[in-house]
């Protein structure tokens, strides 16, 4: 099972991407996850992309491709589903190529379709856990009392970040769904601004699970 999920910024796609890893046995490969390790160990490609992430803008197509290979060759050997990742329509024409080679093709897309204003409105609400990298909402979701205190917004989730993330999307990311709907690939669209719980069984629903 390879399984691509797309939406805007706060979609929902680490929440249910978590999920959908759990209830079908196969890893959640996400770019945006694997970067902020990096920047979080300081290493060579954290400080590379600390700057570039802070501002909200992508990071080059070569930095991702090569985080994705490696998971694809490690604990992404029998499948994944991919959160953030592709970003663009050159990065999907990267990953058909990956999967190809390992005689392997996307089998579904799940769009998780969230307004604009509604995303703004859970971005600034929006607060993680530095040491798991699990995603809270100080509202809808909020943290366990016990590390309430360690979770920080994320320095790209400011309401300026993320109307610059939001337009990247817009540009780069939405023409991902003709991508896949003109490859013969079954694009499934949620509707992401209801509960957590709700999203999930809908797109277990649509996967056939
Ligand atoms: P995310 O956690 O998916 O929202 O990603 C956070 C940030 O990491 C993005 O705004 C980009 O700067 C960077 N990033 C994550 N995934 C990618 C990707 N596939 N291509 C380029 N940049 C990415």
């Amino acid at each position: 099972m390879d399984l691509v999920l797309l939406g805007a910024p706060g979609a929902g796609k680490g929440t249910q991407g978590a999920l959908l890893a759990d209830a079908l046995g196969v890893p959640k490969i996400a770019t945006g996850d694997m970067l902020r390790d990096a920047v979080r160990q300081g290493t060579e490609l954290g400080l590379k992309a600390k700057a570039i992430m802070d501002a909200g803008h992508l990071v080059s197509d070569d930095i991702v491709l090569g985080l994705v290979r490696e998971r694809l060759a490690g604990d992404g050997a029998n499948g994944a589903i991919f959160d953030g990742y592709p970003r663009n329509v050159a990065q999907a024409q990267s990953l058909d190529g990956l999967l190809g080679e390992l005689g392997r093709r996307i089998g579904a897309v799940v769009y998780i379709d969230v307004d604009d204003d509604a995303i703004v409105q859970r971005m600034s609400g929006r607060t993680t856990d530095p040491v798991t990298g699990v995603v809270y909402h100080h509202t809808h979701n909020p943290p366990p009392s016990d590390i309430a205190a360690r979770c920080v917004q994320r320095d790209d989730d400011r309401e300026e970040t993320v109307r610059h993330r939001l337009e990247v999307y817009r540009q780069s990311t939405a023409p991902l769904v003709d991508h896949y709907r003109q490859a013969g690939v079954a694009v499934h669209t949620v509707d992401g601004t209801r509960a957590i719980p709700e999203v999930q069984a809908e797109i277990l629903g649509l996967l056939g699970r």
